[in-house]
């Protein structure tokens, strides 16, 4: 019998396990996470305690992945989240990725969330404005269903007989003949006829290793730097109410770099992620009424390209990161962007008074110390454009929680099954191909297809 290892129990190793198991219910599979099981993920952030560092991150780590307490914002398309369109084509990744949506719909119970289809009025009123709004039909899960419905895919692969093991991490993939050999921190954990790396933006460093070993090309691409912004939710309800998600480009005037706003979340919550130490800003929101907030927030990214010989974007932006964690005293921070604007640092004492209230407890601080003077500049720019089509935008006590950063840069090469090397397999946000959940559980179906 043909045995499988998958390594990373995110969206993208749960698809593959998922549509193999379809196939064939014979296949033997396990599925190594780092991370707890769902039920054992618990962040002491959320107990109002701020990051208190863990060894192994909750909210990004573990079975469901770093999606487990995400918004559950489905990008139904390939606009966005990834480049899962230029990959496959695009009618082959919708094809996917609609497939995932009906599993999704399949374990999600009653009341599967409608879609929210994209708006010409609004797309009219951004490009009038030198905005780009960016076409998509989204499917918003919300937290609370988005676990739920991960919670009811994990069950149905292990009551179908794939191994959950949890708490591990792989260290290494030992390539002897046709065999692979997964070698945890404690030695020799198992053997498999084929492996999947499933192991998400955090595995950057694991895929590097395992790339560098073998002999495989890596590109390495852009890396996106910038805030969260938090502020009354009613300045973007022309939008959400519309479209759900805003996702929106600019190109900045200074620098003519791009920047774009992402990741919105009405009636959110800003959160901090722990990525191995360095305390970043994200943000998510609960589906049910009474969990909203009175805020929203989005992330306004910088997106930089380096070229030869600079070759660690990731380091890059982690130096960046830690720059405000060091200000910061561990923590991000946070500045109203009246105080950025101004010059001067936001204190407790101007944050208290902020029509704005906060959703994480930050240290309040300075930005400009930390940003360097380009994206510095181009968030400010990217605030005010985005004012002309959602006035309110650059208020004083708009609060921007630094620094947000999505790190994607390495995109090792493989064939055109996602194939790094024989039997190995690299699929979702750690192949440098996907950026969200719809297009990294839709790779994990693809390759399922294409394996045996
Ligand atoms: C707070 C937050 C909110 C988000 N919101 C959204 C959203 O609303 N919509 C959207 O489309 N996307 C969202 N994203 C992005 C989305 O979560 C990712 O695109 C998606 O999870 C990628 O799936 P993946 O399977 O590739 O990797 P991941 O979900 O990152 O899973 C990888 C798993 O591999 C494990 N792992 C890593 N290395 C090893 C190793 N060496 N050995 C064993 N295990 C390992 C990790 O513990 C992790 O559980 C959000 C992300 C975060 C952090």
């Amino acid at each position: 019998m043909a045995k499988v290892a998958i390594i990373g129990g995110g969206i993208g190793g749960l698809m593959a396990a998922y549509r193999l198991k379809q196939n064939n219910k014979d296949i033997n599979i396990t599925i190594f996470d780092s991370g707890h099981m769902i039920e054992k993920r618990h962040c002491p952030a959320n107990k109002n305690m701020g990051c208190v560092h863990c060894k192994v991150c909750s909210i990004t780590c573990g079975f469901a992945g770093a999606g487990a307490f995400s918004d559950g914002k489905f990008n139904l398309g390939t606009a966005y989240g990834g480049t899962l369109g230029e990959a496959l084509g695009e009618d082959v990744a919708n094809e996917y990725i609609n497939e995932v949506d009906k599993v999704l719909e399949s374990f999600a119970g009653e009341n599967y969330p409608k879609l929210f289809l994209s708006n010409e009025e609004l797309k009219l009123k951004c490009l009038q404005n030198n905005l780009r709004l960016l076409d998509m039909n989204v499917r918003h899960l919300g937290t609370d269903k988005n676990l739920q419905t991960m919670e009811s895919l994990i069950k149905w692969l292990k009551e179908n007989g794939v191994e959950l093991v949890s708490d591990t991490t792989i260290k290494e993939i030992k390539i002897s003949g046709k065999e692979h050999i997964l070698i945890g921190e404690t030695g020799e954990l198992t053997k498999a006829d084929k492996v999947v790396i499933a192991t998400g933006r955090g595995g950057a460093k694991f895929v590097t290793e395992f790339c560098e070993k073998n002999g495989i090309n890596m590109d390495s691409n852009s890396v996106d730097i910038g805030v969260r912004v938090e502020m009354k939710d009613i300045i973007w309800r022309e939008f959400s109410s519309a479209i759900y998600e805003p996702k929106i480009l600019y190109r900045t005037k200074t620098f003519e770099d791009r920047t774009r706003m992402f990741c919105f979340n009405q009636g959110g919550l800003v959160s901090a992620e722990n990525n191995h130490g360095i305390i970043t800003a994200n943000g998510h929101s609960y589906a049910e009424p009474e969990k909203k907030t009175e805020n929203c927030n989005f992330a306004i990214l910088s997106s930089i390209h380096f070229t030869k010989p600079f070759n660690k974007p990731t380091e890059y932006a982690e130096y960046i990161a830690r720059m405000a964690n060091m200000i910061g005293n561990g923590n991000v921070l946070v500045q109203r962007f009246g105080d950025l604007i101004r010059g001067r640092r936001t204190n407790d004492h101007r944050l208290g008074q902020n029509t704005v209230i906060p959703t994480l407890r930050a240290t309040a601080g300075d930005l400009s110390l930390v940003l360097p003077h380009r994206m510095l500049t181009n968030i400010i720019e990217t605030i005010y454009a985005l004012d002309k089509v959602a006035p309110g935008t650059a208020n004083d006590d708009t609060l921007l929680y630094g620094c947000e950063n999505k790190y994607y840069s390495i995109r090792p090469q493989t064939d055109s099954d996602f194939r790094l090397t024989e039997g190995v397999y690299l699929i979702g946000d750690g192949s440098g191909i996907t950026r969200g959940l719809s297009q990294a559980g839709a790779m994990g179906l693809y390759i399922a297809d294409k394996m045996f």
